[in-house]
């Protein structure tokens, strides 16, 4: 089967099948898991491609040959984090250019733009608004990148990916997109424009909560040199074990999505009509500020979903919050996303602590405000968790 007939199949059948084909030594269904760090040479300098591990290996490139057909791009790159992947991309800046990012982005991302990589001459610009409009006012001709999430994280704003990368083309920067709350089975930021696509495979990708992982595809293949420079350089590569994880994963992406989707609309509903709920954001609820951009650029809303909660008296709807996060049963209280089993988060205590109270709360992650990971388990187990924690 070549590379080409393979682009020719649907999603889930790629999903499972890119990659994976039959071991040509043994015939074995599932390819092995290829450890070794070094590769038998005939002569010096005479081999079969691979040298030494940082450099290739063949569990690795199974991993990116999926990565590759399943975002529509022509080459990817896997790291051992989503944080490697981003450093990467921010590598390829020179000192005197500037990235101009949407100022919601994860906030290891904020700080590599700001506590690494300005340090090396590279200037971050951030905007806090969602309208392409922002982005063409700041844009000059020292910006080289610039760099969005869609839906960003926790507010799941979605910015227009297409209005965008035809600003950053006409300025002669490259458009990066985070795909990691999307994933490739609801947005294809390639086929929108974008240059880039920067996954956190720790999350949807993997989707177990057992991988850390990361990639980079590429829309051009003439931006894949400077990337598997920078990989080899850099050398964040993803051990193979990982990447075997990380594609056993993948083969259930597209079901686990539809999953996640149902699962997270019923949710979304469900505490929108709750009187102890003052909003909720969710990318396909009919009074979510982009629904109609969300529903032109993805195929489904999603598996994250927000929560606020009303104030009572004197307190901004803090306690409810906790409350909540401590009564939840079946939804675990951590960090992360994108696993199959349901998890909560208070932004401000947790993930986005780190920001300052002040720039936090005016970009509305106030302290009544909690993110839902919604899993695949049966819905039936969890609204009536959702409904005992609100009670
Ligand atoms: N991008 C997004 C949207 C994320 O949520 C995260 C982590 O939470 C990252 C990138 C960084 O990925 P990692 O934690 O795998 O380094």
């Amino acid at each position: 089967m070549t590379e080409q007939s393979m682009s020719n199949w649907k999603f889930a059948t790629q999903a499972i099948h890119v990659g994976q084909e039959p071991d040509p030594a043994t015939g074995a269904t599932i390819p092995p898991i290829h450890t070794t760090t070094t590769y038998t040479q005939q002569s010096p300098g005479k081999h079969k491609g691979y040298e030494y591990s940082r450099s290739q290996n063949p569990t690795r490139e199974a991993l990116e040959r999926c990565l590759t057909a399943l975002e529509g791009g022509s080459g990817a790159a896997a790291f051992a984090s989503g944080s490697a992947a981003t450093a990467v991309l921010l590598a390829t800046l020179s000192p005197g250019d500037k990235v101009l990012a949407y100022g919601d982005v994860y906030g290891g991302t904020f700080r590599l733009m700001k506590q690494v990589f300005e340090g090396y001459g590279v200037t971050p610009v951030f905007t806090d608004a969602t309208d392409p409009a922002a982005f063409s006012a700041l844009i000059d001709e020292r910006t080289k990148m610039v760099w969005l999430e869609s839906p960003t994280n926790p507010l799941l704003r979605c910015l227009d990916i297409s209005a965008i990368a035809r600003i950053a083309h006409d300025a002669g920067a490259k458009l990066v997109v985070d795909n990691t709350f999307a994933t490739p089975v609801l947005q294809l930021p390639l086929k929108l424009g974008a240059d880039y696509v920067v996954h956190s495979t720790t999350k949807y990708i993997g989707g177990h909560s057992d991988v850390t992982g990361g990639a980079i595809i590429v829309r051009d293949e003439s931006l894949m040199e400077r990337i598997t420079f920078l990989q080899n350089a850099l050398g964040g590569v993803p051990g193979p074990f990982d990447c075997f994880l990380q594609q056993r994963g993948i083969k259930t992406l597209a079901l686990r999505m539809e999953r996640h989707c149902t699962n997270a609309t019923k949710v979304a509903e469900f505490l929108a009509g709750h009187k102890k709920v003052d909003k909720v954001y969710y990318p396909y609820l009919p009074d979510h500020p982009d629904v109609e951009l969300a529903k032109r650029q993805m195929c489904g809303g999603g598996g994250m979903v927000t929560v606020v909660f009303r104030s009572e008296g004197s307190d901004d709807g803090r306690s409810a919050a906790l409350r909540f996060c401590e009564s939840l049963t079946v939804f675990a209280l951590a960090e992360s996303l994108g696993g199959v089993e349901s998890l909560c988060c208070h932004p401000a205590i947790m993930t986005h602590a780190s920001i300052p109270k002040e720039v936090r709360e005016a970009r509305g992650v106030t302290d009544g405000l909690v993110r839902l990971s919604v899993g695949i388990e049966d819905v039936d187990d969890l609204i009536p968790d959702l409904e005992q924690a609100l009670r």
